[in-house]
């Protein structure tokens, strides 16, 4: 099913990120790791695309068994930047004949050594080549607090505006421990025309090298009272789970309570924390 029809019902929507294998070995982990969240009744799972398309071909084949093994809508993302039009022709054409037809268009991370121009410098001309190639539906990433490399947020919003434009289906954000910032990005898009769903991107934070990394990686903003919480339990592994889970899903009840329809968590391959945070929202989600 597309997702843009998934997104379109009425009720919360539920999904789930996971990453492929780093080695051949290790497919049987990862496919475990999608029963257990197809079990939770995820309405699709998306399946992140390694920089350098290293893991191209295991991005294709998870979302593959997630597909055609378990009958549950997926997300293949799909990265342009080190990439010739060639290469994303055979991805695309191979989607294709696996019965995938949502792509989440990404331009990838610029390697460090990057000279540019290349043949693909920004995600929406990957969109153009998507939609030019076949009838899939197409999401793509936004930024609340703005992408790293832009350094004014309306310039930002404007770029999202050309995406969108471009043929972008729903649009998913990087993770933000603020709720705030999102409901003001939301108002912010919709003043500039942009009307397709957005879809949150939740984290949930559940140890210590997680809070660094996460910040690093991805500049959000850490709020004081999350903070307080990493500060306090990120020594104690056991209390530090339990508090991230409390704080995502108080994320989560949030976002709900205020019309929220749509809730990304980005799981990393953990499905106990999606079952955990899942349980917390038994009456709130289903
Ligand atoms: P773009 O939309 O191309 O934007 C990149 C930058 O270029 C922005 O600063 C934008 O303002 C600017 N820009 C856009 N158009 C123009 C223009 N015409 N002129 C000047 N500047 C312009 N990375 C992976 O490698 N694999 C993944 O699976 C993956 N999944 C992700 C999923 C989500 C939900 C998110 C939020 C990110 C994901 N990423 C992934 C990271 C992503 O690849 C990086 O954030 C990357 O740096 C930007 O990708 P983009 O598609 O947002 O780029």
């Amino acid at each position: 099913m597309k997702i843009k029809e998934l997104l379109n019902r009425n009720k919360v929507n539920f999904s789930c990120e996971i990453f492929p294998p780093k080695k051949d070995t290790d497919f049987s982990e990862v496919f475990d790791v999608v029963d257990r969240i197809g079990e939770l009744g995820a309405d699709y799972i998306s399946v992140t695309y390694g920089a350098g398309g290293s893991t191209s071909k295991k991005t294709v084949e998870v979302a593959s068994y997630i597909q055609n093994q378990k009958q549950t809508t997926a997300l293949a993302h799909l990265t342009c930047i080190d990439s010739t039009p060639e290469q994303i022709q055979a991805e695309l054409a191979e989607l294709k004949a696996n019965g995938i037809e949502n792509i989440m268009a990404l331009r990838g991370d610029k390697p460090k050594d990057f000279t540019g121009p290349h043949n693909y410098n920004y995600a929406i001309e990957l969109i153009r080549d998507i939609h030019a190639s076949g009838d899939f539906c197409v999401g793509a990433a936004c930024y609340p607090e703005g992408h790293v490399e832009c350094p004014h947020k309306q310039e930002d919003i404007a770029h999202l505006k050309e995406k969108v434009d471009a043929g972008v289906d729903f649009l998913t954000t990087q993770m933000f421990f603020d709720n705030n910032l999102f409901y003001k990005f939301l108002y912010q898009t919709l003043a500039a025309g942009i009307t397709v769903p957005i879809v949150p991107g939740i984290m949930p934070i559940i140890n210590a090298r997680q809070v660094k990394r996460s910040a690093e990686l991805s500049g959000a903003t850490m709020p004081a009272r999350f903070l307080a919480i990493a500060d306090k339990f990120s020594g104690d592994p056991l209390s530090m789970e339990q508090a991230g889970i409390a704080y995502a899903t108080d994320q989560i009840i949030d976002l709900i309570a205020n019309g929220v329809k749509y809730i990304h968590l980005y799981t990393m391959n953990r499905p106990s924390t999606a079952e955990k945070i899942l349980n917390n929202l038994s009456h709130i989600i289903r």
